[in-house]
């Protein structure tokens, strides 16, 4: 029987894996899992995703074990070292063919390329799957073969080449033997302990199956009018999970589809909003696909690379500790800084106040919050960043900013979210809670850092005179 190679990357699961299954439908299989600490402190990944991807690839290589698949975990430095790893790990099993699920960013393109050229060389082929996201990366296109760069359009098209496809997952390949015993990763990889988040983070393909089927069972329906208050846990908290590939995109789609009356939109009002979410996730990785600059630190509108930028390295500060005097966006900061994850809401608040209030280039921001997230994941994370800060596609006009304070008024109305989030604050009344410093301040919080109104003003003249 030919001896098969699967090399694991952002795909840490076995159920509705296309390249675990694929391969394990033709030989015996062997997975392989590559450590890059170098690599992911390049691309600024945090601690707290670098210890729930380790969590949760011996997860994965216990999972593959109980099948009889033995796995090998490798620890390198970086991308540089793939060609000679991948092939090294192909040779010690005889193996005929390495699969993998495509990565869509610019350096995994390249470590693929060269990967595969390396196992050429040596007469060893290579099959590639698409598993990051439901539908692959360039297969949604204009009826003219030029991709979307507009939200709406985007997901009608999705929906109609989810409907032709069908909404379904792969199983889990069976065993192709009896139980082996799994491998583990370094208990410290580059510092990072990988029990650190452990009790927040519960990492896995067993914990992302659980959250969902709960999220799917009991929190869908109201996902509509919940998903924006930040102090209710309305959202489904599986994007680390989606980031590390421990649960697909089309496993979610699946779960949503089956809780919505098997419809994809047009039933559940809640249902409908998340599946259109999900979509969300897929543009932002097809974009990254058709626009592989987005990775080089480019805006998407090319134009707004040239705006004068503020680059105050205090002001940064100031807003990455969450002591900007504006509690709303405080708070935001805080969750992200205490948890590694922060709600969707104030994502958008934080960062519409560090690009349009402060004008500090948003890559700032998109960077600060990769080294922070349990969940980052680059086409998202820039897609979210460049969205706020009005350069990129489909994104919010530039002269839409959101307030603050008006935010927190409509999102966190009697301010609870806030003082859960800043000890300083605990005391304080509705109203205090929203404006501390109209109400004598509060000990220890900080005044406001900008004047709201004056600041809005001095963005909006910039981008005037831009565009002018
Ligand atoms: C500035 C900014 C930065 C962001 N950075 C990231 C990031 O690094 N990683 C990340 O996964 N998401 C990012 N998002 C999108 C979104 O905030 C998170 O996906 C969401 O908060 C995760 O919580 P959840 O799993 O409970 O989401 P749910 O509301 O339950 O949504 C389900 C899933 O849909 C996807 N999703 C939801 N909203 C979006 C969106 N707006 N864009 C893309 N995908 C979405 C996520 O995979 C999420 O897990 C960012 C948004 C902004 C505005």
């Amino acid at each position: 029987m030919p001896q098969h190679l699967v090399w694991f990357r952002s795909d840490l699961r076995t159920l509705d894996n296309p390249a675990l299954f694929a391969a394990s439908q033709q030989g015996q299989v062997t997975g392989l899992f590559l450590l890059t600490p170098e690599q992911w402190r390049v691309h600024g990944i945090s601690d707290y995703k670098i210890a729930f991807m380790l969590r949760s690839i011996d997860v994965a290589s216990q999972h593959l074990a109980k099948l009889g698949i033995e796995t090998q975990i490798v620890l390198g430095s970086d991308f540089g070292d793939a060609p000679s790893q991948v092939l090294e790990a192909a040779k010690s099993i005889n193996a005929t063919k390495v699969f993998w699920n495509d990565e869509v960013a610019i350096d995994e393109q390249r470590r693929d390329t060269r990967v595969t050229s390396a196992l050429a060389d040596a007469g060893i082929a290579v099959e590639r799957h698409q598993g990051f996201t439901s539908l692959p990366p360039g297969s949604v296109r204009k009826p003219d073969g030029s991709p979307y760069s507009v939200f709406t359009p985007f997901k009608k098209r999705w929906f109609a080449h989810c409907i032709d496809r069908g909404v379904h997952c792969l199983p889990r390949p069976e065993p192709q033997g009896s139980p082996v015993a799994g491998a583990a990763t370094p208990a410290v990889v580059d510092g990072v302990s990988k029990s650190f988040g452990e009790d927040r983070w519960p990492s896995g393909e067993a914990n992302a199956l659980t959250t969902l089927q709960e999220f799917a069972a009991e929190k869908i329906r109201d996902y509509e009018s919940e998903r924006d208050l930040p102090n209710l846990q309305g959202t489904s908290q599986l994007s680390p999970h989606l980031a590390a590939g421990t649960i697909s995109a089309n496993q979610c789609l699946e779960a949503a589809y089956q809780h919505n009356d098997h419809r994809l939109f047009g039933g559940n009002p809640g249902a409908d909003t998340w599946i259109s979410e999900l979509v969300w996730r897929e543009f932002y990785n097809h974009i990254l696909a058709e626009h592989p600059r987005l990775a080089t630190g480019h805006a998407f509108k090319k134009e707004t690379d040239a705006l004068p930028w503020n680059l105050s390295k205090e002001q940064l500060q100031r807003w990455q500790q969450g002591e900007t005097g504006f509690p709303f966006v405080d708070a935001g900061m805080r969750q992200l800084n205490s948890t590694g994850w922060m709600h969707n809401r104030l994502r958008m608040v934080t960062a519409q106040f560090l690009a349009k209030h402060l004008f500090l280039d948003w890559r700032l921001g998109e960077s600060y919050f990769m080294a922070r997230l349990v969940d980052g994941d680059f086409a998202a994370n820039n897609g979210g960043w460049q969205w706020s800060a009005s350069t990129g596609t489909d994104a919010v006009p530039y002269f839409r900013i959101f307030n603050p304070i008006r935010q927190a008024e409509r999102f966190d109305p009697n301010g609870d979210f806030v003082r859960r989030m800043i000890p300083e604050l605990a005391g304080a009344d509705k109203k205090q809670v929203l404006e501390p410093w109209k109400y004598g301040g509060v000990d220890g919080y900080p005044a406001p850092m900008i004047d709201l109104s004056t600041a809005r003003d001095q963005t909006l003249a910039v981008w005037k005179l831009a565009r002018s």
